[in-house]
């Protein structure tokens, strides 16, 4: 199976969350979730509930003198947790998610810039089983999950759009640009697809799909280059575990 952690910025219409509107007071709970900011998990069941925790004790470990062990993760958690946004970790099982090992999507903006709302997906089930093979070797070298372990494979994932989640609430101007030129393009592209068929794409059309691709390019570079950086705090522990 071939699994993907790149071009993992998704349209943000098309997330769905976990706070019925039709539940009593559903849209209430939501309302005061996102005004206490943080990182808010979505669990579906007792396993998926075991797994987060796995998760935040293998980003919560310290050494014998106190040092986080994960260093890199530890910031990026403790950043979006103080921030004042939103962070949702979707980790529930969907059927027919599309074949990546996570996603980050902005899916709401404040225009006024101190409480966005963002959600991190996790396809768990994904990242179990993709191979890890020198075919997917990121430009920067990376091989993803080489070497590491079952929950160690979901913080690398996690750390990835962990650093796209920072990277673009603490930047006001790249968070627009994001809903402008990605979500905005993507809605464009649904539309025509519906509509007309994509052989009607015009020049300026043409020229904001590469735009997005160009601002893409940017944003998974970044991630990946974190993602290296992720996925060596956590081999190094692992090889010292295993010694
Ligand atoms: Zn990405």
């Amino acid at each position: 199976m071939k699994v993907s952690s790149r071009m993992c910025i998704l349209l943000t219409s098309l997330m769905m969350l976990g706070f019925s509107g039709t539940e009593a007071g559903g849209q209430d709970v939501q309302k005061r979730v996102e005004e206490a900011g943080g990182i808010i998990p979505l669990t579906g069941n007792r396993r998926e509930r075991q797994q987060w925790q796995e998760i935040v004790d293998l980003i919560r470990l310290e050494d014998e003198e106190g040092r986080p062990v994960h260093p890199t993760l530890k910031r990026l958690w403790e950043w979006l947790e103080g921030s004042g946004h939103t962070i949702y970790i979707d980790m529930r099982k969907r059927r027919g998610a599309i074949n990546v090992a996570g996603s980050f999507a902005l899916r709401k903006f404040d225009p006024k810039g101190g409480r966005h709302v963002g959600v991190i997906r996790l396809n768990l089930s994904n990242i179990d089983q993709a191979i890890v093979a020198d075919r997917n070797r990121l430009r920067n070298g990376l091989i993803p999950f080489e070497g590491l372990g079952r929950v160690e494979r979901y913080a690398e994932v996690l750390g990835h759009e962990m650093s796209h989640a920072v990277h673009i609430l603490s930047d006001h101007a790249l968070g627009r640009s994001v809903i402008d030129l990605v979500d905005r393009t993507n809605e464009m592209l649904l539309d025509r697809n519906r509509k007309r068929g994509l052989e009607s794409i015009g020049t300026d059309f043409r020229a904001r799909l590469s735009e997005r691709d160009e601002l893409l390019r940017r944003l998974e570079s970044r991630a990946g280059d974190v993602e290296k950086i992720v996925w060596s705090e956590l081999h190094q522990a692992h090889a010292r575990r295993e010694r």
